[in-house]
């Protein structure tokens, strides 16, 4: 077989236009389907997130090796096929979304990074089984602080499901563990957490430390207190939060008048 022959069954609605502007993030979007595929919508909406196959129709298709440099230029080359970028021989865009509700033939999503009039070739039910909860990954860091904790944060909320005030103070300890000791899903970065049950999950979520296989996380349900404590090769590092702020206040603040860091 030297060809194979798709149809789109549907094209994507987004304020996004064209693919230098989309935010690593995605961007809520609708997917409108052809009116001949209304039929296999039946039951999607059972779903809170689901896999969609689109095709990035901009993209060049003869290039195999480039550098992620959305995220950082200073990052080596990699093969297109070890990474997810718009640039590949089949440009095939994979994307879990979040389902908002189907209405009729249009299917809104939370976070796609697909642009408008992106043709759609499948969507499929995202299953538990499909969840890894600490895969090993290379370490794509975020050319600045502030995208660090943005894809941080981005992370944290697709974990913990809340933008809750201690989900962005454990957003903000973890960026500080990163400045300090890399790739925050290290199989030897420890992470101990005192704190409320929010921080606890957020900073889990983030780090992927498990309680086990190996041991990397432990939790003190603390009333009043937020600190966690990072260890790494003998290295320890201490975040505790100084007192009560807002969600303006901790995406803002420095670090020093957030937290007691030693
Ligand atoms: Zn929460």
């Amino acid at each position: 077989m030297d060809e194979i022959n798709l149809k789109p069954v549907a094209y994507v609605i987004s304020p996004v236009e064209e693919p230098d502007e989309m935010p690593l993030g995605g961007k809520d979007a609708i997917i409108e389907f052809l009116p001949e595929y209304v039929e296999a919508l039946q039951g999607l909406e059972e779903n809170s997130h689901i896999w969609v196959l689109s095709w990035f129709h901009k993209s060049p298709r003869d290039i195999l090796k480039i550098r992620p440099g959305k995220v950082n230029p200073d990052l080596p080359e990699y093969g297109v096929f070890a990474l997810r970028s718009f640039t590949r021989p089949n440009p095939i865009g994979l994307s879990l979304v979040r389902l908002e509700r189907v209405e009729g033939n249009r299917v809104h999503v939370r976070g796609l990074d697909a642009i408008g009039g992106t043709p759609v070739l499948d969507i499929k039910p995202y299953f538990e089984n499909d969840t890894i909860f600490s895969p090993l990954t290379p370490y794509i860091k975020g050319k600045s602080r502030e995208m660090r904790q943005g894809m941080i944060k981005k992370h944290a909320f697709i974990h913990h499901g809340e933008e809750c005030i201690d989900m962005l103070v454990g957003v903000r300890m973890a960026a500080i563990a990163e400045d300090r000791f890399g790739h925050l899903n290290s199989s030897d970065l420890m992470v101990n957490v005192q704190g409320s049950p929010c921080l606890a999950d957020t900073v889990q979520g983030v780090s992927r430390a498990r309680l086990a296989n190996p041991s990397r996380f432990t939790y003190i349900n603390v009333e009043n207190s937020s600190e966690t404590i990072w260890t790494k090769n003998g290295q320890s590092l201490t975040i505790r939060l100084k007192g009560a702020f807002n969600h303006d206040e901790l995406e803002k603040l420095a670090d020093e008048d957030l937290f007691d860091i030693f």
